[in-house]
């Protein structure tokens, strides 16, 4: 049977999920070898490709997935990440709000900002009055985590709002991006 190389972009793998648990470590059927792009040229695919080629119309669908029971008020895997019972790498955290490396970073610098207690904030667009301290405190600590990541000069906050936005974790986070030039517009 002909082998197939498949070149791919760590980023598109890992959000494949039919090849998760195959990556790297395992040779598929019919796959000779897959190459893996660096990541600097993974993260020059827009998050709007990301969202909308084929190979992560998975991530469409588990946003839309994610979007039928965001307000269920059911733990997300933020929490866990809270709790400390599932490791994440910590780079900032206060009483109210904790900052850690995205698992599938978009830059060489990618930090998730997240409250500690939830309190409703399943996305940004339900907020209301009284989440206005914690909405701040949010984004001043990307300032500092901007600061302490050697970014400040340069760096992006990004929110996704719903499934339409790709969110998929309904706990509300800030994204801080950077490390490289950015383009724009985003995807
Ligand atoms: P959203 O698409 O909802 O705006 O962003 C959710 C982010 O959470 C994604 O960038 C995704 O990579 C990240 N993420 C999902 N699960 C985990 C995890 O278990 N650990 C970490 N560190 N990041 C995660």
């Amino acid at each position: 049977m002909a082998s197939t190389t498949l070149t791919t972009s760590f980023s598109l793998l890992w959000r494949c999920r039919a090849l998760r648990g195959h990556a790297i470590s395992k040779p598929l059927p019919g796959i000779s070898s897959i190459h893996i792009l660096r990541p600097s040229t993974a993260l020059l695919l827009p998050r709007r490709f990301m969202c909308h080629s084929a190979a992560s119309s998975n991530e469409e669908a588990a946003a839309k997935a994610a979007a039928d029971t965001a307000d269920s008020g059911a733990p997300t895997i933020f929490d866990k990440i809270i709790a400390k019972e599932i490791p994440s790498t910590i780079v900032y955290e206060d009483e109210k709000v904790l900052a850690f490396r995205d698992i599938n970073p978009q830059a060489p610098v990618h930090v998730l900002i997240i409250p500690k207690i939830r309190d409703g904030l399943t996305q940004l667009g339900k907020a209301e009055l009284r989440h206005a301290d914690i909405l701040g405190h949010l984004l001043f600590a990307a300032k500092l985590v901007a600061e302490k990541e050697g970014i400040v000069d340069g760096f992006r906050v990004v929110i996704n709002n719903g499934a339409e936005a790709c969110q998929s974790v309904y706990h509300l986070h800030l994204h801080v991006i950077g490390g490289r030039q950015l383009k724009w517009p985003p995807g």
